[in-house]
């Protein structure tokens, strides 16, 4: 079969002829019909430090997807050939303490798709019957192609209450939008986000939030004076990794507020812990997706109206993939989709 390889030590991908994948007796096979490039693979094809300590090479790499299933092990009794779905991108060891208390996506031991074992970017993909979600027949097979980053945005989002809350999100990247997306569908009353990249602020007021802000000093302040906010924002969202952000959310937060922290940044770095402190602020780091709570609450947000759709903006098919990572790296981009059917 064709699939996406980095199949050496340096900066690239190729697209190789590789051996199909075989289910064992607890697995499914997929054949993947479009997948999601995440900043994850843009690393990888670059071949920066985290990749050159993580990747095993050579590796399929890639991990949102949507497929259909082509064949099951013998064990698999709830899932059948025709079925569409996605995969779970950790798969967990079922054994350390927090796999046997329910939850997984806590697990000590968590090995990545398409960073630790074989990925997505692939007409075919074996994965463990545990680790797949089966779509709602009415859904988008573009947003169906995003459960995991979707997903990373929902687990976000949906950490604090939001209904009735003034929300800021930092970063508007793929996820930020999406997380957007979902606290006004939750019922936040204003929804702030901030990013360096103009496009990237156009996607996120098509998204509807109440303010796209450009990220200079001062900004988030005038933004609370304008909107007659008084005590600043109840839940943050940090989605961008970066210092310079998380300061700035810090720093306009009302007391008591919940900060979520999804951005991963590249670095270590001070913040001013006073704050966090005599504020009282709830700090909480994010990995992931909640298996399967946050694929339920994608599933069915989706059907009471949510709409990521404006965020998905580029479309390949699997062979340009060139193309489709310049996209990601210009940065003038929401989602980029490859087309594998
Ligand atoms: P992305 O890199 O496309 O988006 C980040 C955005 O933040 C960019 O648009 C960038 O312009 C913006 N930004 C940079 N500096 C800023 C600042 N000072 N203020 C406001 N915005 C700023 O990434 P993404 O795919 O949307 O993912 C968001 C973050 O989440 C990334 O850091 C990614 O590595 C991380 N991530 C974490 C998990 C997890 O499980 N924790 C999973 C996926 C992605
Ligand atoms: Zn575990």
């Amino acid at each position: 079969m064709k699939a996406l390889v980095k199949s050496k030590r340096e900066p690239g991908l190729w697209l190789e002829e590789v051996v199909e994948p075989r289910p064992g007796i607890n697995d499914v096979l997929i054949r993947v019909q479009r997948t999601g490039i995440c900043g994850t693979d843009v690393h990888i094809d670059d071949w920066n430090d985290w990749a050159r300590k993580t990747i095993p090479v050579p590796l399929v790499i890639g991990h949102e997807f949507v497929g259909e299933i082509v064949e099951v092990g013998s064990n698999v009794n709830d899932f059948h050939p025709g079925d569409i779905v996605s995969g779970e991108g950790h798969v967990v060891c079922g054994r350390c303490r927090n796999c046997l208390a329910g939850r997984r996506h806590l697990c000590a031991h968590s090995q990545g798709v398409g960073v630790n074992r074989p990925g997505a970017f692939a007409e075919y993909i074996a994965l463990p019957m545990s680790n797949i979600w089966r779509h709602a027949n009415s859904v988008d097979l573009d947003v169906a192609a995003i459960f995991d980053p979707f997903g990373n945005a929902v687990h976000t989002a949906l950490s604090f209450p939001v209904s009735g809350e003034d929300v800021l999100i930092t970063g508007a990247g793929p996820i930020g939008l999406m997380a957007a997306a979902v606290v006004c569908h939750a019922g936040a009353r204003f929804v702030v986000i901030t990013d360096l990249n103009p496009h990237r602020l156009k996607l996120a007021e098509k998204l509807g939030v109440t303010r796209a802000l450009e990220a200079r000093p001062s900004r988030l302040a005038q933004a609370q004076k304008d909107l007659g906010m008084t005590e600043g924002f109840d839940v943050g969202l940090e989605m961008s990794g970066s210092a310079q952000a998380l300061r700035e959310m810090l720093a306009n937060m009302s007391h008591g507020a919940k900060i979520a922290l999804l951005g991963i940044p590249d670095q270590d770095f001070a913040i001013d812990w006073r704050t966090v402190i005599f504020n009282m602020l709830t700090l909480k780091g994010i990995y992931g997706r909640e298996m399967y709570e946050t694929w339920y609450k994608m599933t069915v947000m989706l059907q009471s109206g949510l709409d990521i759709r404006p965020m998905i903006t580029h479309q390949f098919p699997y062979a340009e993939y060139r193309a489709a990572f310049e996209v990601m790296r210009g940065g003038q981009c929401g989602k980029v989709i490859l087309n594998w059917s």
